[in-house]
């Protein structure tokens, strides 16, 4: 420790040294003020300036600070760019302190761990994560969300995509490793918007969570949750009461969408904007608590693929949908049901107010009512969930008797508790109402004694309660009449001794009053505490039917259909719809289209001109069967599907600008993970494969992916491409067959239709598509011409531009080939044309250009040399 300091600097650096990768929010007085490094890097990302202060050495030490009760705020900004903050508050009373007050951290705020405030988005789960990477290469990975105390553990295989997509479903914002965890694996986790990386090596089961790891049956599965909780009570410092038994789950149980796919088919957000509006769950977002949106996100993330509990959640949605008004009456109350999930998670934290345990009771309140509707609609699955509804009323009856229906914020100030909860309570306040009775009566009798009618009695903090008499009045008084206390401009105020005796039984009993409600108050909370599990159960129980109930309103609103299953892989989809496209277009406009897939028709080849709907329709396909799998009914006229276990999509425009892979590598490596993980039971949706590259390298890649995935897997795959020669697969790949989106000249312009047909596309419309957006008609009459020389097989090269379109250009020499554009630049050129008559000048110049060793050469060399070259030619 650096000596020169005073002992507050050092006692701040011995506890510095435990929180190097936090902001110390070190408490001093009313403040929590930062030192050194912390207040530098603070003043900057939070806007508030740089003080210092002496510290015992020569230089000041730089320092900030925020105020104690504006802190939140702060803590807020600080945690959502990813820093962690410890609260560091003084645990003596500083009146009873020798020397520096004893400062503690008390907490450490992270961004997986935050319990409250704007880092807690009502509808999202705020995850935290912990992975332990085992010798045999495989993966332990849990995963809890403190707000709510759900925990799951799974093992995951040796292939730590797995463990990426598995943080990018929960969008985990810290990730829990033990300290030797791999850099590159580190680094890849950042990548996928991983806030916080913090570590734990302590992975052995300790007491206090002993008993939420017994159902885990491996040991691996429990080390790797025993490590996420050591982190959690190691940084909390608290009750942590409401963390339930973790599960375990297995990644296979659910349909496999990985990390790309799920953004392409931007089911939770957009790709552009990243937010929620324009998502998949943005259209679906029908519930009525913050618990039933977080529970929506969680079925789009985790579609099902066993086909009873699919077929289940459509049952009910079906009895949902034929019972409006049960439906909308059910909406109604929901409204008024507060988060209980999250209310149980502070309760045990030890951070909930009266009027959080005001807003449980009216939550639990609506329960009879949830339940009594249900059983209206006379549907035994629905009296089901009814009898599984629990209204836990012994804490409805405990909060009705004891907690007033309008409490203030503050614990500290009284008021909580209702008259006729406890006795002892009661006779206080009797006293303190007493006493301000006998005040009353005073005034009154002193006015009255005296003749003066502006006489009063006040209180103020300083004096208590005095009596009041304006200067005019005073002569009214007799002398000695009132014991003089404080001289004011207009008036005197005077006390009695017999008013000072009222005042300290009143004040006696308000404080007394204060004291007893608080611990009243933090009895009844330990109270609905042991209550925990039950309210708990009953949130899950509330959130799946909020669910259920958002997807039939959905369904009936959008017209969508109950989908059914074929177990011979069959996809019959009669007017189906993009649900996204369809909503935000109006749905008169959207065309829908049809899709059949079996045995003979595994991949479907899709050509059509760009802008003509093509990534449209396979979107349609892929969110088809995801909104099926997970329960909700389908944007058709008619579905059935077969039950997917995985989704891959390459759809362009989801540039992977975060991790700098070109685009063509994006492309590939998506390929790659459908082409490896995909059996004959997945969708594969391919847009376009191997546009990133040359024509003809991109048409032979895109051929060879769809001849393996034809022949080797067999999965159901829709291909577009703008590669026309690719369509004759036809006639080679028997499970292959030809679409295309349609679209028709008018005037000498494109009309897209938007509509599936049968067959290859039969021409290219990016001319007409570029006149569309309105390229200068001299360029667009350019590129027919050169479109018309490359359709015609016996012409060997693109004519040289005509005359009239050669503006100030100089002239081309007679026997010179027009330089072709990029694009073709691979074409084989035509023999004859290779041969040119060089000067026996120009051969010269090009053996010497061949001589020359371009690894040998500096720059200024090469200038020379070419300075030389061009002077011989010329
Ligand atoms: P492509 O993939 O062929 O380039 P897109 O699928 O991106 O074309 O579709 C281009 C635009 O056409 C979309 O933004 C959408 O607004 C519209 N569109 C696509 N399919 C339909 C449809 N079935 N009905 C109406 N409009 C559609």
């Amino acid at each position: 420790m650096a000596a020169g300091y005073t002992p507050m600097i050092q006692q701040y650096l011995a506890v510095k040294a435990d929180y190097q990768d936090a902001f110390l929010f070190f408490r001093l007085g009313d403040f929590y003020e930062m030192f050194f490094d912390d207040a530098i890097k603070a003043s900057q990302e939070l806007e508030i300036t740089l003080t210092s202060r002496e510290g015992g050495t020569e230089d000041r030490i730089p320092m900030c600070g925020v105020p104690y009760h504006s802190a939140a705020n702060y803590i807020e900004q600080l945690i959502g760019k990813g820093y962690k903050v410890a609260i560091c508050e003084q645990t003596e009373d500083p009146k009873q302190a020798k020397g520096v007050v004893r400062r503690e951290v008390v907490q450490l705020i992270t961004p997986g761990t935050v319990m409250e405030g704007k880092g807690l988005s009502d509808k999202e789960n705020n995850y935290i994560a912990s992975i332990t990477a085992f010798d045999d290469q495989t993966y332990g990975f849990a995963y809890n969300d403190i707000s709510t105390g759900e925990s799951k553990v799974t093992l995951l295989s040796n292939n730590f995509e797995e463990v990426l997509n598995e943080i990018a479903v929960l969008s985990a914002k810290e990730v829990v490793v033990r300290s030797d965890f791999a850099g590159d694996l580190q680094k890849k986790m950042r990548e996928r918007d991983v806030l916080a990386i913090s570590f734990e090596d302590n992975s052995s089961i300790e007491m206090n969570f002993a008993g939420l790891l017994e159902d885990l049956n491996q040991d691996k599965l429990k080390q790797t949750a025993a490590r996420l909780f050591n982190y959690l009570y190691r940084s909390q410092k608290r009750s942590l009461d409401h963390l339930q038994p973790v599960t375990t789950y297995q990644i296979h149980q659910y349909m496999k969408i990985d990390y790309y796919s799920k953004r392409n088919l931007e089911l939770t957000e957009t790709i552009r904007s990243k937010g929620k509006k324009g998502s998949l769950l943005w259209l679906l977002d029908e519930t009525m608590t913050a618990m039933g949106g977080r529970m929506l996100k969680h079925w789009i993330d985790r579609p099902l693929i066993n086909k009873e509990e699919i077929v289940h959640r459509h049952t009910l949605v079906d009895v949902l949908i034929n019972h409006y008004f049960e439906r909308q009456e059910l909406r109604e109350k929901m409204k008024e049901v507060y988060d209980l999930e999250r209310l149980a998670g502070r309760v045990a934290f030890g951070n909930v107010n009266a009027r959080d345990l005001v807003q449980l009771k009216r939550s639990l309140l609506q329960v009879p009512f949830l339940k009594q509707i249900l059983q209206n609609m006379q549907n035994q699955e629905m009296i089901q969930i009814a009898e599984s509804l629990d209204p836990c009323e012994e804490v409805t009856d405990l909060l009705e008797q004891a907690i007033v229906e309008n409490p203030p914020l503050s614990l500290k100030e009284g008021n909580i508790i209702r008259d006729g909860y406890h006795e002892q309570l009661d006779q206080y306040r009797d006293a303190s109402r007493n006493g301000k009775t006998w005040i009353a009566q005073l005034e009154r009798e002193e006015r009255e004694k005296t003749g003066i009618k502006s006489l009063k009695v006040g209180y103020n903090r300083v004096f208590g309660y005095y009596i009041e008499v304006t200067r005019a009045n005073l002569h009214l008084l007799q002398e000695g009449q009132y014991e003089r206390k404080q001289t004011l401009t207009n008036a005197e105020r005077f006390i009695t001794p017999e008013l000072k005796e009222k005042e300290a039984l009143i004040l006696q009993a308000e404080e007394k009053c204060g004291e007893l409600e608080y611990e009243l108050f933090t009895e009844i909370r330990e109270i609905v505490k042991e209550q925990i599990p039950r309210l708990q159960a009953l949130a899950k129980a509330v959130s799946e039917l909020d669910v259920l109930q958002c997807f039939a309103q959905v369904s009936e609103e959008r017209r969508y259909v109950k989908p059914k299953f074929s177990d011979e892989r069959r996809v019959v989809i009669k007017d189906g719809r993009h649900p996204v496209v369809e909503k935000v277009l109006n749905s008169q406009e959207y065309v829908p289209n049809d899709c059949f897939m079996d045995g003979d028709r595994e991949v479907l080849l899709i050509t059509g001109p760009n802008m003509s709907g093509k990534s449209t329709y396979m979107r349609q396909i892929a969110l088809t069967a995801i909104l099926a799998q997970i329960g909700c009914y389908v944007p058709a006229e008619e579905a059935v599907l077969p039950i997917f276990d995985q989704v891959f999509t390459r759809i362009g425009a989801a540039d992977d600008l975060i991790s700098g892979q070109s685009t063509f590598m994006v492309e590939m490596l998506e390929a790659r993970n459908a082409i490896v993980n995909a059996t004959q039971n997945s969708l594969i949706l391919f847009d376009e494969i191997g546009r990133g590259t040359s024509t003809y390298d991109g048409m032979a890649l895109a051929q060879a992916i769809i001849e393996y995935i034809h022949t080797r897997i067999g999965a159901k795959t829709l291909f577009s491409t703008h590669y026309h020669e690719l369509t004759v697969l036809e006639e080679e790949l028997s499970k292959l067959k030809n679409i295309h989106v349609s679209a028709i000249e008018h005037n000498g312009k494109v009309v897209f239709l938007h509509k599936i047909k049968e067959g290859p596309a039969d021409k290219s419309y990016g001319i007409h598509v570029a006149q569309l957006a309105e390229l200068p008609p001299e360029l667009i009459d350019r590129a027919n011409e050169i479109l018309t020389a490359l359709e015609q097989p016996d012409i060997q090269a693109i004519p040289r531009k005509s005359e009239a379109h050669v503006i100030q250009a100089a002239p081309a020499k007679p026997d010179t080939v027009v330089e072709q554009p990029a694009q073709l630049s691979f074409f084989d050129e035509p023999a004859e044309k290779k041969k040119t008559d060089l000067s026996s000048k120009e051969k010269r110049v090009l053996d010497k250009i061949k001589e020359i060793d371009l690894l040998d050469v500096t720059p200024l060399q090469a200038i020379n040399l070419l300075y030389e070259l061009h002077k011989k030619l010329k």
